[in-house]
């Protein structure tokens, strides 16, 4: 097998997402899976499938274009605002949309009328994380105009945390979500089928709460494929945290002191590396590097330390592991690690079914 390489474990993120699907839907809050950290693969979108997960969310257009074509059935949306100069594709593609911008849901409305479709809007609302939403007091306005709008609807609202702040989905901050929802219902009139109300950060609320409200979506991504909540990256009781494993092999393994030998200054990167001295080493260097992976998010699955790395050379202090040339090394990966492994085209990406 070429090296190096992603195995996806598809049986672990099936039991992953059936185990998540069952403890948020005890609650009557529906998964939607989030399937951006790995380019809406199809095998993997095709798993969530499996194990009942029929609402797929993507904040990339493309990702939500190539699980369509692969023929998976499900309700597709796209999870970030849309590009007003690329609202065609969204209305082609998306059931559901993501907004936060009155301009660019006119477009959508116009594009929607035009191709004889309705599009469905949630409206984000922001929550005090300051990434994306309308902010509380402005969202009457925006309503008002987005229930006169022909060939769109509004399907609801959602809010997202621990995204850019850190900011926590407390209970009073999701007692204050589920208020919002109920005093717009009672203003205009109207029922907002879709309440989404956060992401892998919100499962500590889930085993906490003393009220869901009128939370009834979640939208899951690294508590699907990685096993963890995102507040504290801690590992979710019952779920797998190794359905991906990047494996690279060692090219050189050789005895070499553990300090640089000359005057030092700034290396490929621009920084200016330091180092311990552990004396003469044994160091194995990986056909590993930057160009595949996010090497500061690898975590390997034997006793060795991960010294540093380069674009194309991971350093390894081989300590008593007694590898030599030729010897694969297996990492676990953290969110940003697997992000970039999925991306990069030198990352051969090997599945197993069973
Ligand atoms: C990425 C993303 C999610 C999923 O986040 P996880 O931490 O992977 O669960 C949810 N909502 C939005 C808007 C996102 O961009």
């Amino acid at each position: 097998m070429k090296t190096p390489c992603l195995e996806i474990d598809l049986p672990k993120i099936e039991h992953n997402a059936k185990a998540l699907r069952h403890m948020w839907g005890k609650y009557g809050i529906e998964v939607m899976g989030i399937t951006k950290v790995d380019m809406g693969e199809p095998h993997i979108a095709n798993t969530l499938n499996r194990a009942g997960i029929t609402m797929l969310g993507d904040s990339r257009i493309e990702d939500i274009i190539r699980m369509r074509k692969a023929g998976i059935a499900a309700t597709y949306v796209l999870i970030r605002s849309p590009f007003i100069s690329d609202v065609k594709r969204v209305v082609k593609y998306a059931d559901i949309s993501f907004n936060t911008e009155i301009s660019v849901i006119r477009a959508l409305s116009k594009e929607a009328l035009k191709a004889g479709k309705l599009h469905k809007i949630v409206l984000m609302v922001e929550m005090g994380d300051r990434r994306e939403g309308i902010l509380p007091e402005d969202l009457d306005d925006i309503i008002e105009e987005v229930l006169r709008l022909k060939g769109v609807v509004l399907e609801g609202l959602g809010a997202n945390f621990a995204c850019f702040g850190g900011v926590k989905p407390t209970q009073e901050k999701m007692n204050h979500f589920s208020l919002l929802v109920e005093t717009l219902e009672k203003k205009f009139g109207i029922a907002l089928p879709m309440v989404s109300g956060g992401n892998s950060a919100n499962f500590i609320w889930l085993e906490k709460h003393s009220a869901i409200g009128r939370i009834n979506n979640i939208r899951l991504g690294e508590a699907i494929f990685l096993g963890v909540e995102t507040l504290y990256r801690k590992p979710i009781e019952g779920l797998y945290q190794d359905a991906f494993k990047l494996v690279a092999e060692v090219i050189e393994y050789k005895k070499k002191p553990s300090l640089p030998n000359g005057e030092v200054a700034l290396n490929a990167f621009g920084e200016s590396p330091k180092f311990e001295d552990r004396g003469i080493i044994p160091r194995a260097i990986l056909g590993l590097g930057r160009e595949d992976v996010d090497i500061d998010g690898l975590t390997p699955q034997i006793e060795v330390d991960i010294l540093g790395g380069s674009s194309d050379h991971l350093i390894l202090d081989a300590k008593e592991s007694g590898l030599k040339v030729g010897d694969r090394v297996a990492f676990h990966l953290n969110y940003s690690a697997l992000l970039s492994a999925m991306l990069s085209p030198f990352v051969k990406k090997v599945f197993r079914e069973s």
